[in-house]
């Protein structure tokens, strides 16, 4: 049984959920004058199942927030720039991409942790609770309650900001929302020691047809090891009935360049995996007194598989609607559509043209063999950059 409203702690706003998402829209707070509380069930430095690929955006927009956040981002010492990312669909010849903004391969567990200092250095009037795992919601006047029932802590907010991941407890209570198969996908990685081949600043992305519509992906951490991981949308996984976990390895064995390269190559730790919420639908990302950010909100690129930009991008806009709510006393669904408007206004042409090419991709593969060929052409490459 809850207790009695008027004794809950009482903040201003409640970021459930300190990844990404959570730590941005945090940080964005600093100074607002707000009363703000932080919340995560892990203690960090905690583990996130990922590829690891800090995408370009993210790094601009954190500058913008907090230029010493990211600069301790930047000073952290086990980590790869990320400047070209190599295409091998098992033809005669693979291509790169370059990237002209900084982006790295940097495990979740030293990102996220580097970022949430961030928020308990540059934003110390921001209270954080780890170790806090929320699985009661209750909506009251004007406030929702947000606690734990097993220790019966409760917290009251005028403002939820839910970035709980792509699980998220909010939006399952408050959307209903529930795994849909064509916008969904899941992916299992691992670390490598001493794959051979690799280059500085170079991702490597692979696709062979037996394999469709999934990729492998092989991402420097540091000179010696790599992130290595397979994914595909949860719609082919079911259809074709593939287990995600053998076909890593099988994946390495059928191809002649990765057999080679991964031979006396060493697998550190366990083979993972984890579900990734696709952009490629628009779930109600608002209502009243609660907005919902990054994969949460399923904002991961449909095709790219990066969720982290969004996330933050997501977690800034979020934060901005905060502050416009308080400024205005609007906390009303009606008022809050705004950061669903303004965040599209800034993603949401990406989204529609990168989940066009996810549906082709997976609905037709022999556009993909025709795709992958075109792509061997420097024209067609030049074409590519210029659009992504
Ligand atoms: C296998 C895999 C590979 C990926 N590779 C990449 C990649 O290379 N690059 C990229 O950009 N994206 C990648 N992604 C996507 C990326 O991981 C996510 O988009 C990103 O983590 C979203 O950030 P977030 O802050 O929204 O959520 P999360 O990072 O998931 O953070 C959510 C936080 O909420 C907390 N939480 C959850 N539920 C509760 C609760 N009930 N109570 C309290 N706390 C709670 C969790 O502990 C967690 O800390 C990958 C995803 C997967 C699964």
């Amino acid at each position: 049984m809850l207790p009695d409203y008027q004794e809950i702690e009482y903040y201003d706003v409640l970021i459930l959920g300190a990844g990404p998402a959570g730590a941005t829209c945090a940080l964005r707070l600093r100074d607002s004058g707000l009363k703000v509380l932080l919340l995560d069930k892990a203690v960090f430095p905690r583990d996130k199942i990922c590829g690891d690929a800090v995408g370009g955006r993210s790094m601009k927009v954190l500058a913008g927030i907090c230029p010493e956040a990211a600069e301790d981002i930047r000073a952290l010492p086990e980590k790869t720039s990320s400047r070209r990312t190599r295409m091998d669909f098992g033809l005669k010849r693979s291509f790169e991409i370059s990237w002209v903004l900084e982006a790295y391969c940097c495990r979740r567990v030293d990102f996220d942790n580097a970022l949430l200092e961030g928020v308990k250095k540059y934003a110390p009037e921001i209270s954080i609770r780890e170790g806090f795992l929320v699985n009661s919601l209750e909506k009251t006047d004007q406030a929702y309650v947000v606690g734990n029932k097993t220790s019966a802590q409760y917290f009251k907010t005028r403002m939820l900001v839910a970035c709980d991941g792509s699980q998220s407890f909010v939006a399952k209570t408050l959307n209903g929302s529930k795994i849909r198969l064509k916008d969904h996908a899941a992916a299992v990685r691992t670390y490598y020691s001493n794959v051979k081949g690799m280059e500085a600043e170079r991702t490597e992305i692979f696709m062979l047809p037996q394999f469709a519509p999934g990729y492998l992906w092989v991402f420097p951490i540091t000179d010696k090891i790599s992130n290595v991981g397979f994914g595909m949308l949860s719609d082919s996984i079911s259809r074709k009935k593939v287990n995600l976990k053998t076909q890593l390895q099988a994946f390495i064995q059928a191809s002649p360049e990765l057999r080679e390269r991964f031979a006396g190559s060493e697998q550190l730790g366990k083979l993972e995996g984890f579900g990734l919420a696709l952009g490629s639908h628009r779930p109600r990302m608002s209502g009243d007194h609660f907005l919902l950010a990054g994969d949460a909100a399923s904002l991961v690129d449909p095709l790219s598989g990066d969720g982290i930009s969004n996330a933050i991008i997501s977690g800034r806009e979020a934060a901005d609607t905060v502050r416009e709510a308080f400024a205005q006393q609007r906390f009303d669904a009606a008022f809050l559509q705004r950061y669903e408007k303004n965040l599209f206004r800034i993603i949401g042409a990406e989204m529609r043209r990168n989940t066009l090419i996810m549906r082709i991709l997976t609905n037709a593969p022999a556009l993909v063999k025709i795709g992958a060929w075109v792509l061997g052409f420097r024209w067609a490459q030049w074409v590519v950059r210029r659009v992504l």
